[in-house]
């Protein structure tokens, strides 16, 4: 008995739908006309997807855009169902979405970035769609807090739905070097070790904003075991009327998919077996030598934090900071590290320094 939390989900190859190697969710970012529809679906036909993706309600983040056709469009996708085999999904972002989409019998929904954001959005789907069978698969929240994205597939999970997944597509941060929503991996990997059963979908499009980086986001998912893709997919996307930028061609997507390469987490290869042992005794080794470093540099903060305090000087040092941080990241750099590694990680020990440093005033109390 497996008493991990949700440990009862339906497994993803158990939902009723095509799944091949991944699961696998391609289609335009929105249904613009019956006509754009079936050509990206037709375009893509032969492909294995599991589901054709369409926006019909599209939150734009500024008024006066394209903001989707609605309910009027879920015609247009059951016709694409008809007419190539493909389950459909939209995204949902209220119950009257989820109502209508039940009408129209379509076969996936999920929940987009934005409407995770606010609990109260995500309790209202949730009552909306209790006990309904069919799968729903819930986006990170805009901003990167895990709480948020594993509360709203809680909200799900009560209201009685099994077939539940992520979709993991990035966040808005302030660092976002070449990335539109840099994907900060550790995120889903923390919700993966937490909520094991939940499969996890990465969306390469909404991630990297544009088309020449699909790929190597998407091998990169599947190389940390990711469950599956959803990515944007369109006849023509110069002329698409929303995330133009980012959406391949049907061409495009299938050379894609014949360069992917799935990873699988353990191999049976003898030499291979060996080998990992060896390597891993020795990374085993360093991290005891880097662990045994930093106890030793905590007790130097410490009796730092004596002759300041003794002296009343204040714990933060702001030049000496400034000189700690700009030789270690140039020390680094010379042995080939990168620059942003060495300042996340000297600022997370200067961190815990500071904590060290103030300790004592929390076990006076
Ligand atoms: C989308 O899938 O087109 C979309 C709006 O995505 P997100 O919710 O990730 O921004
Ligand atoms: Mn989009």
């Amino acid at each position: 008995m497996n008493n991990s939390p949700m440990s009862d989900l339906v497994p993803l190859r158990q939902w009723g739908l095509r799944i091949e190697n991944f699961f696998l969710c391609a289609g335009p970012c929105s249904a613009e006309s019956p006509q754009q529809l079936l050509a990206a679906a037709k375009g893509l036909q032969g492909c294995p997807l599991t589901f054709f993706r369409a926006g019909i309600w599209k939150p734009r983040t500024r008024p006066g855009t394209f903001e989707g056709h609605g309910v009027e469009a879920l015609s247009w996708l059951r016709r694409v169902r008809d007419e190539t085999g493909f389950a459909v999904g939209v995204e949902v972002a209220d119950p009257a979405h989820v109502q209508a989409c039940l009408e129209h019998k379509i076969d996936v929904l999920w929940i987009g970035a934005r409407t995770t954001t606010n609990p109260f959005a995500v309790q209202a789907l949730a009552e909306s769609l209790r006990s309904a069978a069919l799968p729903v698969l819930v986006k990170n929240p805009v901003s990167p807090d895990l709480g948020l994205w594993i509360g709203a597939l809680e909200r799900l999970y009560n209201a009685g739905l099994r077939k539940l997944a992520v979709i993991h597509r990035g966040f808005a941060v302030a660092e976002t070097e070449q990335y539109r929503n840099p994907p900060l991996w550790r995120i889903p990997i923390e919700l993966k070790r937490r909520l094991p059963a939940v499969p996890v979908i990465c969306d390469p499009s909404h991630m990297s904003g544009r088309a020449d980086m699909i790929f190597p986001v998407s091998q990169e998912a599947l190389d940390l075991l990711y469950d599956g893709l959803m990515v944007e997919v369109h006849a023509n996307p110069t002329q698409a009327l929303s995330d133009a930028q980012q959406q391949l061609t049907p061409e495009q997507f299938r050379s894609m998919l014949g360069r992917l390469r799935v990873r699988t987490e353990l191999s049976p290869d003898q030499q291979y077996q060996t080998r990992m042992e060896q390597l891993r005794r020795q990374i085993d080794e360093v991290d005891e030598k880097i662990i045994d470093l930093l106890r030793k540099r905590m007790d130097i903060v410490q009796a730092m934090a004596e002759c300041k305090r003794r002296t009343e000087v204040s714990t933060l040092q702001p030049e000496r900071w400034r000189e700690v941080m700009a030789t270690r990241v140039a020390q680094g750099t010379r042995k080939g590290l990168s620059p942003e590694f060495l300042a996340a990680l000297y600022e997370v020990i200067h961190e815990e320094a500071i904590r060290w440093q103030e300790r004592p005033l929390f076990n006076d109390q």
